[in-house]
């Protein structure tokens, strides 16, 4: 049996990217044969940016029921919430002793992030970040991390904690690794293609899966494009490129196709269908999302469940550590 586990902080609204980077994929591996899934609300992360502290709460029960909404099923996969596990926070102090300030220092999310907020953005949890994330797949004995892009490097990092703590104490942690979308595993700004969409920045920089279907046309039409009016994917057409994996992420269709269906035809039909695309699906899942959100019963239960069945493990592989250590 493989065990897949992956997060996602109620830092912001839910965008198409962490839609189409993650949880699109995350619904769809759960049908694999031999595959035990874990999916959790990262909320320890989200306060490593200020957070309202009602918002952070609402938008934890939110993205449960956005998952369950996108088809991720709480028969088939554990859905918890991490700062209702407190091994995570424990393991993370553990394995900031595996892990060194230079290591950490070249976190590029970590040097992103905090140069937005100057000095006062330097804060440690934001630097400590991907050991807390190590510590919230090792905890599990996780095989596979279905993440995008961006979190690859701390996946990387995972690995070296993992492996740095087996060679010194004896086989402990499994090394997982990362798994991508195709096409998919890295959406872009739609203000600048350079940049990574993130639910955090501005918002006409991204589609929020709960966004009104005019405000995404809109959204679309003014995404920026590059000079050649062709619809044709290459490296330097990041804008258009960008615009052609959303295109083919909801339709299901192959670039090639999508190139081919446009062929002779410019940006201006081309952004008003991928507009339509986007809206007229997620209009469906906002209907959708709204009766599993009003139901606080079922996301009551689906959340104590999942915590109770992730926290057993969880505690499980904490004692093992912590044995390993002389901590008992
Ligand atoms: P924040 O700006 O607060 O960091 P975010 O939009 O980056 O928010 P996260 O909660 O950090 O979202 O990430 C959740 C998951 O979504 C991760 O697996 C991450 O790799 C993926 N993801 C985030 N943004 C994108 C994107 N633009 N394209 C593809 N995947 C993405
Ligand atoms: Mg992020």
């Amino acid at each position: 049996m493989k065990r897949v586990v992956s997060g996602i902080k109620p830092s912001g609204e839910l965008t198409i990217g962490n839609y189409l980077g993650a949880m699109k994929g995350w619904a769809e591996n759960q049908h694999k044969e031999g595959y035990e899934n874990f999916f959790f609300i990262a909320n320890l992360h989200a306060i490593t940016v200020r957070q309202d502290p009602e918002q952070l709460h609402k938008r934890t029960v939110d993205i449960v029921a956005w998952l369950i909404t996108s088809g991720v099923d709480p028969n088939r996969s554990v859905i918890f919430v991490q700062s209702m596990i407190p091994a995570h926070s424990e393991i993370c102090w553990i394995l900031n002793n595996y892990v060194t300030m230079g290591e950490l220092g070249k976190m590029t999310q970590y040097k992103d992030k905090s140069s937005k907020g100057g000095k006062d953005g330097q804060i440690v949890g934001l630097f400590d970040y991907p050991v807390l994330m190590a510590g919230d797949v090792l905890l599990y004995d996780a095989d596979e991390i279905p993440v995008g892009v961006d979190q690859v490097q701390h996946v990387e990092l995972a690995r070296t904690i993992a492996q740095r703590f087996n060679n010194l104490h004896g086989e402990t942690f499994k090394v997982p690794k990362a798994t991508l979308s195709a096409n998919t595993s890295k959406i872009m700004s739609l203000n600048d293609p350079l940049k990574k969409m993130s639910k955090s920045e501005s918002v006409e920089s991204y589609v929020a899966m709960d966004d009104d279907y005019d405000v995404i046309i809109r959204k679309f039409k003014r995404a920026v494009t590059d000079s050649e009016n062709l619809i044709k994917r290459s490296d330097d057409k990041p804008a258009l490129s960008n615009l052609l994996s959303i295109y083919s992420g909801f339709s299901g269709k192959s670039i090639e196709e999508i190139e081919n269906d446009y062929s002779g035809q410019g940006y201006g039909k081309f952004k008003s269908d991928l507009g339509e695309l986007v809206a007229g699906a997620l209009r469906d899942w906002q209907t959708r999302f709204s009766e599993i959100r009003n139901n606080d019963e079922r996301l009551d239960n689906v959340i104590r469940e999942g915590n109770a069945k992730a926290e057993t493990l969880a505690n499980e592989k904490l004692r093992i550590v912590k044995d390993k250590l002389g901590l008992h």
